[in-house]
Parts: structure tokens; sequence; C-alpha cells
């Protein structure tokens, strides 16, 4: 045998067993990968809603997006504490509505999940829910001026969105929504209403669907970067009372929705689902 050939085969010997020792955290690794929640259309929508939030800019690093739990109402689920581009099935959790996590695996939930919980507590009538710091909608909560609908696009989020200051009630915070009892302060302000802003930090989405939530998200932020934009060059005119409940059972038809979904997850790289 040469030497050349003694080499290759020394090689070949360390490689083989270099993979037998590394066989054990593979056949681990693996086995976290799978331990997610069970395989629903609602998981998979909740897996694309976060793809797609994060690829039209509403969340970044931060921001989450929720579903109330379809075998029992008292829960919901979101992903464990990660950003939303990366988010997998894998990474789904299911939670109490006071915040408890139910996952065997305890990974670090994210820390404003109570925004979640409280909402699904106040509101029988919300299946899912988002949680975002989009920056054009950031000017409106810090000012107090009024965001409204001001494309039919928009109508979506409602005539009225109220401004949650959490310093009202909680004094100086680090912001974040740490709390059942600040997330039940903050569903108050939301009321009836679909969407609150939060000063000096975001906003909260709410719908009866993960599709209409993220639909609704992505066109507040959108009205508000219109509205800015018109007031600068003059004094905007938005949609009459009418015309937002005339747009929106419109928008929340079957047609638009499913046309906007498949859209917007075709532009995510996920499939349509
Ligand atoms: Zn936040």
């Amino acid at each position: 045998m040469s030497s050349h050939a003694h080499m290759a085969r020394r090689e070949f010997v360390r490689t083989a067993l270099g993979m037998l020792a590394a066989a054990p955290f593979a056949a681990r690794s693996l086995a976290q990968d799978t331990a997610g929640l069970e395989d629903r259309i609602e998981f998979r929508r909740l897996v694309a809603a976060n793809r797609i939030l994060a690829h039209e800019e509403v969340v970044d690093a931060f921001g989450h997006v929720s579903v109330r739990d379809p075998e029992n109402p008292g829960r919901y689920v979101m992903a464990r504490s990660r950003s939303p581009e990366l988010v997998e099935h894998a990474d789904l959790i299911r939670f109490e509505q006071d915040g408890r996590s139910l996952d065997p695996g305890n990974r670090r939930p994210y820390g404003e999940r109570m925004i979640h919980g409280a909402i699904y507590e106040a509101r029988s009538d919300v299946d899912a829910v988002v949680h975002n710091h989009a920056y054009p909608l950031l000017p409106f909560g810090i000012t107090g001026r009024a965001l409204e609908p001001m494309v039919h696009t928009a109508s979506v989020i409602g005539p009225e969105v109220p401004i949650w200051d959490i310093a009202a009630r909680f004094d100086d915070t680090d912001m974040l929504v740490r709390s059942m009892e600040q997330g039940r302060d903050l569903a108050a302000t939301l009321g009836d209403n679909t969407c609150v802003l939060m000063r000096g930090h975001g906003a909260v989405v709410t719908a009866s669907s993960l599709k209409a939530a993220v639909m609704t998200a992505i066109y507040l932020k959108l009205n508000a970067e219109v509205q800015l934009q018109a007031m600068a060059i003059g004094t905007p005119r938005g949609l009459s009372d009418r015309e937002i409940e005339l747009s929106r059972a419109t928008q929340f038809s079957p047609l638009a929705l499913d046309r906007a979904w498949e859209y917007f997850c075709v532009r995510a790289g996920v499939d349509p689902i």
C-alpha cells in the first residue's frame, strides 16, 4: 500500500469515527426539532404569519403573533422567544391564558406574552393577536395625534385607534408589558376596537383569524405611512364612518382576504395555506 493510500484510509477511518461520535448529538437535535405542537392548519398559518409580518417589516427582531388554541379557547399558541422571521413549527408553544407555559421543554417564552393572554381573556371574539413596534406607528402614540383610516385597504383597522400609556397606571417601567395586570390595563384601553397604540412602544392588532390579523397589521402600518405623508403636504381627509364600514366588509370578504393571504405568503416565501 502506498503512503498516499495509507493516509487516505486513515482519513476515512477518522471521519467515520467522528461521525459515530457525533451521532448521539445529531439524534438529540432531531428529536428537539420535532418536539413542537401537532400539525394543524392553524399552526402552519401561525408560522406563515410570523414570516409574512417579518417580510413586510411589521415586526423586526421583536414583535410576535399568536392564535387562540383551537383545542381549548382558554389557551393560546405562539412561538418561543425568537425573531418572527426565524420561527418554525417546532418553536410553537401552548400557553394558559395567564401566561403559564405548557412547553415540556421549558424553552424561554416571549416576555410580553401577557399582551396576548389578557386580550384573549377580555375578548371572546378575538382569535388572533399581533404585537409589533412598526416605526411609522410610533409618532402617533408619542404625540397623541389620532391615527384614522385614510385609505380603503386600511378600513380594517376600524374607526378608532386608542392610545395606551403604560405610565398612566404603572409609572416608570422598561415600557414592556410584563404582567397580566399590565396586559389587562392595555386590553381595557383597547376596549371593543381592533387596534391599540402603545405610547413610545408600538401597537396591538386583534382579529377573528390569523389571516385577518396579518392583513390588519400590514395595513395599519401602511395607513400610518400614508397619513404621515398626507399631514406633511396638507390636511388629510380620512374615510367617513360609513365608508369604513362598507370598505371593511369588502376587505374582509373571503375573496379579498384569500387573495391578500396568498399574495403575502408567496412574497414571504411560504406556501399559501
Ligand atoms: Zn413590545
